[in-house]
């Protein structure tokens, strides 16, 4: 709560090079920031508008998935910026960038949840946080179709391993119509895409239409 009151009183600063005025300031996003090319996000092969590539269509029912940003030194700060600080400028500033990028079109927009523990912890969620400021820019609606189970934790899995851990842990959960609705999902970083690709099953067992995913950085 402290910390929601001073955030409201002191200025908003970049968070890479403390700048006032946002949470990301436009000479850092277009010079600190490296954009990544655009690839299929399962096996990193150059694409055309970050399509799943033909050799990969099969393990996912995602058909795009765009990646602001290379995970390097300055992507991981402003990741972290979001993810343990919950820093709202920092979201804002994503979501611009977002909004200018070549996105398809898309009805609603989700995000990859959280266990109730973390976010009971952390006061927020990440994606969230995110997809709350693209709504606002975009006036799409977005909802929580998503929910995640409490156990597994995830950090430490090897690649094998994290596939089959993220395995049933999600869960669609809304009860509106989705029928063929263009769903965008945002996750904060893709590691390996198992999250990505579980969620999206999920949505379209939930009746979606096409799943186009959005992360802010991938290595
Ligand atoms: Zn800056
Ligand atoms: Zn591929």
């Amino acid at each position: 709560m402290l910390k929601i009151i001073s955030r409201l009183l002191v200025p908003s600063r970049c968070i890479l090079c403390h700048t006032e005025g946002s949470g990301i300031c436009d000479s850092c996003r277009q010079v600190a920031l490296e954009a990544r090319p655009s690839t299929c996000y399962l096996c990193n092969a150059l694409t055309k508008d970050s399509q799943v590539c033909a050799s990969c269509q099969w393990r996912t029912p995602v058909r795009r998935a765009h990646v602001l940003y290379r995970l390097d030194v300055s992507a991981e700060s402003v990741v972290y910026g979001l993810k343990y600080d919950g820093r709202e400028d920092v979201a804002r500033s994503l979501a611009k960038a977002l909004q200018a990028a070549d996105l398809p079109y898309y009805d609603v927009i989700t995000f990859v949840p959280d266990t109730n523990q973390r976010r009971r912890q952390r006061g927020f969620v990440a994606p969230q946080l995110l997809a709350r400021e693209l709504s606002r820019l975009s006036r799409k609606p977005y909802l929580e179709l998503l929910e995640r189970n409490d156990h597994v934790p995830q950090v430490g899995a090897g690649r094998q391993a994290r596939w089959r851990q993220v395995k049933g842990n999600f869960r669609y959960r809304n009860d509106e119509v989705m029928r063929d609705k263009r769903v965008l999902l945002i996750d904060d970083v893709i590691t390996t895409g198992a999250t990505i690709t579980e969620c999206a099953k999920e949505l379209k067992r939930g009746g979606s239409g096409p799943v186009y995913a959005v992360a802010v950085a991938k290595k």
